[in-house]
């Protein structure tokens, strides 16, 4: 069947989590010859009663089960290790079947629990001060492989559903250069038959493929976050190669024809290095940027990892920025790190992530 089959990594069994409920239905009808029905409930048990394997779908005949066992695979990614912070950040480390690993990130807030989903195993973007762009792309994530985080991360949680408030795909990689996948595992994620999250709950952050942000509003109903870093062209295309290839002009229209729902506003990440972009020359040219569309702007002080020279700037030098986001009527929050004691903060993940190459066993 079309579009049913992934070329990384190889698998022998149909995996039916890079199926959308479409294609699952089409393979349900035209390759087990079982009415449609039965599409229905293998959604549901994967995607709302979060089922980890065919033997627990007591309402499917014995008899389909062991079909689906002979020709599918809906095996969970293992959980090689859970990283614990002081802060209550747990980082979980899933195990890949071509011997490499991935990260999720559960970050506790005052009133919700995040989890951040990567989407690539390493990246190619090549972020200045990303720890996961000094370790370059191995491959990108299936669909089942992002689907597989959260779902983990349920099974993590003792299966409870509404304990998760927030999906961000904002871990290893950059969600728009493996697109037809994530957009796949988002709307999987976001279908009413199954987890049924909101698009408000479900953010795709990009660090600026201005020409797939059409696609993205086109396919999903995500909302969309910018690692934007920089106010001009000189700065962030130092700091994020992307910019030579979309500079900020391109940016800013593609975000400007970006639709949105009422009262859903795009978010702005701006990670605060020390003498980089961090002048009150910077902030006010950011302000100029987000009067231009609905959004908010997040200020992340930069979490130092090692492999690059940034510095985070001053307590003092933080607080200015923000208020002159906020006296021109700028919404803006400086995000609490969190999780830097276990490698788990932003631009940190990859951290103890093997690559596929590697010989290591994980235990
Ligand atoms: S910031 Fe995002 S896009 Fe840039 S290198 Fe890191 S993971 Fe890749």
């Amino acid at each position: 069947m079309d579009g049913l089959t992934t070329d990384t990594p190889a698998m022998d069994k149909l995996d039916l989590r890079d199926l959308s409920f479409e294609e699952l239905e089409r393979f349900v009808g035209d390759e087990l010859g079982e009415k449609p029905y039965r599409a229905r409930q293998l959604f549901r048990w994967l995607y709302r009663r979060n089922a980890r394997a065919f033997a627990e779908m007591t309402d499917l005949k014995e008899e389909l089960r062991e079909r689906l066992e002979a020709r599918c695979t809906i095996e969970p990614l293992p959980i090689a290790a859970v990283h614990r912070s002081a802060d209550g950040t747990e980082k979980l480390q899933l195990a890949l079947k071509d011997g490499g690993a991935v990260e999720a990130v559960l970050i506790p807030g005052d009133d919700r629990l995040t989890l951040c989903v990567s989407s690539q195993v390493g990246c190619a973007m090549g972020c200045a001060f990303c720890y996961t762009g000094s370790l370059k792309l191995s491959r990108n994530l299936t669909c089942a492989e992002i689907v597989d985080q959260y779902r983990q991360a349920l099974h993590h949680l003792g299966g409870k559903a509404e304990r998760i408030s927030n999906v961000v795909l904002m871990g290893m990689g950059e969600p728009l250069a493996n697109f037809d996948a994530v957009a796949k595992a988002v709307n999987l994620l976001m279908d009413d038959r199954g987890y049924d999250l909101s698009g408000r709950r479900v953010t795709v952050s990009t660090c600026g493929i201005a020409p797939r942000l059409k696609d993205l509003a086109e396919q999903t109903d995500a909302s969309l976050a910018v690692s934007l870093n920089a106010t001009t062209d000189t700065t962030r295309s130092l700091l994020m190669p992307i910019n030579r290839k979309h500079p900020l002009a391109e940016l800013m229209r593609a975000l400007e024809a970006f639709p949105l729902a009422r009262r859903k506003r795009i978010l702005f990440e701006y990670v605060l290095l020390a003498g980089v972009n961090d002048t009150d020359e910077d902030a006010r040219r950011l302000v100029k940027l987000a009067r231009r569309i609905s959004c908010k702007v997040n200020l992340i002080p930069y979490n130092p990892h090692g492999a690059s020279d940034f510095a985070r700037p001053s307590d003092e030098r933080i607080l200015a920025f923000q208020k002159i986001l906020l006296d021109a009527g700028v919404t803006a929050f400086i995000r609490q790190s969190r999780g830097q004691d276990i490698y788990g903060a932003c631009g940190m993940l990859g951290r103890g992530a093997r690559r596929p190459d590697s010989t290591a066993r994980i235990s």
